[in-house]
């Protein structure tokens, strides 16, 4: 079946079509130059940008695929989590299209879909598989048993995401949102070792995270040398942080796949774009024997084939569509890839 997916739960508006684990059409329109000035997403002006964007997205996608919106066989959308208003303008645009199409309407948890994209570029995933999901607004750890109907959670960050220390550690820093991409670039010229700085719930025996220390390490960081009139080494901090946060992710991520007695990681969201968390994962698994599955960037942030693609293992399991009434739900849990 062709699954035409829709995503609108922060600033991306994205729409994917698939069939199984191949990968059709893929088109995004992201309003983040709309919120830089903000320095954070601005949910109201996401959900306007949605708005206006969804139709001629859908249309791009269609045509980038090559298929008519008739040949579409159901439609799943992201349900949650994410930002109220933004996830209203995709789940009436999916009701509109599922009624109009008179085809099933399946909606979906964002979070899963991050990992069902890994399908689009490796294929099938092996059950059981753990998932790093490193993103703006979740960095958790899960136990994928199957993607439709079987997802546990081992562990969460207590307070920040890893995504969100980035953009924060980034404004400290003077450097522009998301702050992603340019710590990334900064922290390849710097030394790691230059500066220590702590590893949160390193050792604590969960998986859990926390990352608000490490940012206000940063912080206390950039305020002592403003103080003591140094120059800031911007690449220097920016290694040390990106040193902290992924050495953090990849030992917890592997910890998982050994006690579990899994051997599959895959490492999705936004995060995962992330050089050094790529290339400390792949040392890390190979070590210990695990297959490591990174899609490439453009699947790890927000589009609308990871929907599409969660919406084709919803549909190959058999789970019944939702109905019309389908509701938003802003703390989807990661529990429930299909929202009841
Ligand atoms: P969620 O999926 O939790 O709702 P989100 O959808 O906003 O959050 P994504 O779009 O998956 O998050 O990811 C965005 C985050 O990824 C931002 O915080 C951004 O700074 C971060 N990011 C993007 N590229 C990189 C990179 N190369 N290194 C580190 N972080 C990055
Ligand atoms: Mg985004
Ligand atoms: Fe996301």
């Amino acid at each position: 079946p062709l699954i035409l997916g829709i995503e609108t739960s922060c600033d991306e508006t994205g729409v994917g079509l698939v069939r199984g684990c191949e990968l059709l059409g893929d088109e995004v329109a992201s309003s983040v130059d709309q919120h830089a000035r903000f320095g954070g997403v601005v949910p109201e002006v996401a959900s306007r940008a949605h708005l206006e964007a969804m139709t001629p997205t859908v249309r791009r996608a269609l045509d980038s695929a090559g298929v008519a919106l008739s040949d579409v066989d159901a439609i799943a959308v992201t349900a949650g989590p994410g930002l109220a208003g933004a996830l209203l303008v995709g789940v009436s645009a999916a009701k509109a299209y599922a009624m109009a199409l008179g085809k099933p309407l399946y909606g979906v948890n964002h979070l899963v879909g991050h990992v069902a994209v890994d399908q689009l570029e490796h294929g099938p995933l092996p059950k059981p598989a753990i998932a790093l999901l490193v993103s703006g607004g979740h960095t958790s750890l899960l136990l994928v048993n199957d993607l439709a109907t079987d997802v546990v959670s081992l562990g969460d960050t207590v307070d920040d995401a890893a995504g969100e220390a980035y953009d924060k550690v980034a404004r400290l820093l003077e450097l522009p949102y998301p702050g992603g991409p340019p710590i990334d670039k900064a922290a390849q010229r710097g030394n790691p070792k230059a500066i220590r700085f702590p590893r949160g719930k390193w050792g604590d025996g969960t998986y859990d995270f926390s990352f608000s220390g490490l940012k206000t390490a940063v912080a206390r960081h950039v305020e002592d040398a403003d103080r003591g009139g140094e120059p800031l080494v911007v690449a220097d901090i920016a290694a040390a942080f990106q040193e902290s946060v992924v050495d953090v992710l990849t030992r917890k991520a592997v910890d998982a796949c050994v006690e579990h007695g899994v051997s599959t990681l895959v490492i999705s969201g936004g995060v995962a774009a992330n050089s050094s968390l790529r290339e400390l994962a792949r040392q890390r698994c190979q070590e210990a024997g695990i297959e490591l599955r990174v899609p490439r960037p453009r699947l790890c942030t927000d589009n609308g084939a990871m929907i599409a693609a969660l919406g084709a293992e919803v549909v190959a399991a058999g789970l019944p569509p939702s109905t019309l009434d389908l509701a938003t739900d802003t703390s989807l849990p990661v529990e429930h890839p299909l929202a009841v």
